[in-house]
């Protein structure tokens, strides 16, 4: 990466811990002023929000005090006034710089920071910025309007979390699924997501819903709907919208009497909370695609993979040298995360990740090639020594004793995992990198028939 984008993706992956951390105002602000930092020297670091019965800007951190009436608040309150009145991403003064936090769409307040900003970056991803203090603002907002019940707070918060290194939807509505069912037991959970361009939706948690009424009533929702109760109150329905769209929904089926209202309440928030969790889900998405390393593992991710791959089937031709590709798989990782959860899951990856990089050598090129599959592209090296690094590396893992002390698992402080290995040489055969690697991946799966942590040659 480039020195800038690395400080804006560090930037970016720093605002997430900040939010996720900030269980105050106060702590927002100022875990906010010291990631700024990275821009220039922060001389102030505020946020006003807009009270609209007092017809007022107030303090977010003093949310009991009007401004007073004097020349900083009419300033303050004339850059509120041009964001209402036109769209302009922010307003830049010479030492200062302010720009609007939205409440879904309606404009609410302004951050207003006096600096004297070096990166001229930061401007480039204001509007950004912007959107993503704007869901922290209302996050913290949700959760303190709630009543005070830990698990559920418990749950907003995990489902917050969720994304601190996750982005993939496909991966995250089930977790989603899993955490409202643990804090609503006596219901039964679905997350469906709706299938782009069509009415239609697919359960995505958990596996089965035989009750065929829920699609029926899925297809009447629409994004005016909050909640929609059915079945005399025994089936609610409640949609989940991304940038003012509907793309899922959380059902929860009563057995026997109807969901009641705090259920639905506590349902209507969960909803919410998923809403904004997918939404900076989806906006970082959107940065990290210019990204080129994996967030949770440091390693390449997928896209640069693809790049690396591509580049080194045209050194290996040119230079005529054997290049070789590897393809891993954790055994049972599922079994992983069911049994100890997300997070020892999360650490198992980690120690993965930390495993491959020691066993290579400096030239060798490791990716996460996505959920529990990792790739290593071998330049300049023969299908033996290939074989010779996969071993060594799976022998490794399978010795490995992963700590997961800090996880606090009663009666487990460390776990062991296997990985399955396959291994390929690239030849003039393969017509396209996709064949190199789909080979190497064809060897995995062997190993996997074959009983697992193991390692398997590609055949020609
Ligand atoms: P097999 O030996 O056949 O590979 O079994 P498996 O359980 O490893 O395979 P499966 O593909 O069924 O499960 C992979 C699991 O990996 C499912 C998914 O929830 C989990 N997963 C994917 N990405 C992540 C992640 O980033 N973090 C965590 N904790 N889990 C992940
Ligand atoms: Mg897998
Ligand atoms: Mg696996």
């Amino acid at each position: 990466m480039k020195t800038n984008e690395k400080a804006i993706y560090n930037f970016l992956l720093n605002l997430t811990c900040v939010f996720e951390n900030s269980k105050t105002a106060p702590e927002l602000i100022s875990g906010l002023k010291e990631a700024f930092k990275i821009f220039g020297n922060i001389l102030e670091f505020k946020i006003f929000m807009f009270d609209e019965v007092l017809n007022s800007l107030k303090d977010f951190t003093k949310p009991w005090e009007v401004l007073k009436k004097d020349y900083q608040a009419n300033i303050l309150n004339s850059y509120f006034c041009s964001f209402k009145y036109n769209t302009a991403d922010y307003i830049k003064e010479k030492n200062s710089i302010c720009f609007p936090v939205y409440d879904s769409e309606k404009l609410s307040g302004i951050v207003y920071i006096k600096a004297d900003i070096k990166n001229k970056v930061l401007f480039e991803i204001l509007p950004l910025i912007s959107k993503q203090i704007s869901y922290a603002l209302n996050n913290l907002k949700n959760s303190e309007d709630m009543m005070i019940q830990g698990k559920f707070h418990k749950t907003i918060r995990n489902i917050a979390k969720i994304i601190e290194t996750q982005y993939e939807l496909n991966y995250i509505m089930p977790v989603l699924g899993e955490m409202i069912d643990s804090f609503i037991p006596e219901h039964l959970i679905y997350v469906f997501l709706k299938v782009p361009k069509k009415k239609d939706y697919k359960l995505v948690w958990p596996n089965k819903c035989s009750d065929m009424r829920i699609f029926d009533y899925l297809s009447v929702i629409n994004s005016k709907s909050t909640a929609i109760l059915e079945d005399e109150g025994k089936i609610g329905i409640f949609p989940l919208f991304c940038e003012g769209k509907i793309f899922g929904a959380i059902v929860a089926k009563s057995g026997s009497e109807k969901l009641n209202n705090k259920d639905t309440e506590y349902l209507i928030e969960i909803a919410k909370q998923a809403s904004t969790t997918v939404e900076r889900a989806s906006s970082y998405m959107k940065i990290l695609e210019h990204a080129t390393l994996d967030a949770l593992t440091g390693l390449n991710n997928r896209h640069q993979f693809h790049t690396r791959l591509h580049s080194e089937i045209a050194n290996a031709k040119r230079q005529k040298s054997s290049l070789c590709c590897i393809m891993t798989d954790i055994d049972f990782f599922k079994s992983v995360n069911d049994t100890y959860g997300h997070s020892v899951g999360d650490c198992v990856l980690k120690t993965v990740a930390k495993a491959i990089k020691k066993e290579l050598r400096e030239y060798d090129i490791p990716s996460r090639y996505g959920g529990e599959e990792f790739t290593i592209i071998l330049p300049n090296t023969s299908l033996e020594e290939a074989v010779l690094v996969a071993e060594r590396l799976r022998s490794r893992i399978e010795k490995q004793k992963i700590n997961i002390e800090d996880y606090r698992i009663e009666g487990v402080s460390n776990i062991n995992v296997t990985i399955s290995v396959g291994v390929a040489q690239y030849n003039n055969t393969f017509d396209t990198p996709e064949k190199f690697y789909g080979a190497a991946d064809k060897a995995l799966y062997e190993a996997k028939e074959g009983g697992r942590n193991r390692v398997v040659v590609a055949k020609i």
